[in-house]
């Protein structure tokens, strides 16, 4: 019976949480036959991994960070973001993820970036990160988490007393119900929240003259790390072909923008 509650506490969550189901940024569309055509394409032989040092990876990352830091400034201003500040992080371990934690703090796993050929892919996963943090999906995800654990604690303690346990045995089960809804809402980005994060991406890639069609097999990789049962990138990142037709429409998005900042939801 546990995962029913902490599943309702973050559906209650999303209702009250501002952000949660719906974005800032106007998303491209995707129809369903546009993802599913899009699927059929990606390969299924093993993803190839191409092998750096270390030291290669840590300079890629700081002349990325440089270009990309270089022009982000006016999509900040137009996201009203109160941070914009980036701090990247080398990991040189083997867990194919990458994510953005709070304060700007980015962290690049070497095990996902091996599975990149070259400069603009990695550039490609930076900027998805950067996107993240702009749209504010770390404080998003931090409130739900905070509100599921909350909720998740009522509907734990609240179900323990009206079932005539005891007071201590309610405490213990309110207990339990925070660490589930917790858990819960720390486990993703919602699949809108990647999306928005790559549109972001596709408008600070543009903005610093990276080559935004060869930044496309970045979204090929991650959508075929997806099939890997061992990579954690699919936990913190929902990925697939819906976002590869998104991304091939945020490019030409981009390259029809006059301002090269990506359009508000209107309210
Ligand atoms: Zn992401």
């Amino acid at each position: 019976m546990f995962p029913s509650h902490p599943a309702r506490a973050l559906m209650v969550a999303c209702v009250l949480l501002p952000g949660c189901g719906g974005t800032a940024f106007e998303l491209p569309p995707v129809t369903d036959t546009e993802a599913v055509r899009a699927a059929q394409e990606i390969p299924t032989t093993p993803l190839p991994r191409y092998m750096r040092d270390n030291g290669f990876y840590r300079g890629a990352i700081r002349r990325i960070a440089a270009d990309l830091e270089r022009d982000v400034g006016p999509v900040c201003a137009r996201a009203k973001t109160s941070l914009c500040e980036f701090h990247f992080h080398f990991v040189a371990d083997d867990e194919a993820n990458a994510f953005a934690d709070e304060g700007g703090h980015i962290y690049l796993h070497r095990g996902i970036l091996e599975y990149l050929e070259t400069e603009t892919q990695i550039a490609a996963v930076m900027a998805h990160e950067m996107g993240h943090q702009i749209a504010g999906h770390y404080d998003e995800s931090k409130a739900s988490v905070i509100l599921g654990a909350l909720i998740g604690g009522l509907i734990m303690g609240g179900a323990a007393v009206a079932g005539g346990t005891t007071q201590a045995q309610a405490n213990e089960q309110a207990a339990q119900g925070m660490g589930l809804g917790g858990q819960i809402g720390r486990l993703s980005y919602s699949k809108e929240q990647e999306r928005e994060a790559d549109l972001l991406a596709a408008y600070l890639l543009g903005r610093s003259g990276y080559d935004m069609r060869a930044a496309s097999k970045t979204f090929e990789v991650l959508a075929r790390l997806d099939e890997y049962a061992t990579s954690s990138w699919k936990d913190t990142h929902p990925a697939g072909a819906e976002r590869m037709v998104a991304w091939r429409k945020a490019i030409a998005e981009v390259e029809a923008s006059s301002d090269m900042l990506p359009r508000m939801v209107a309210n």
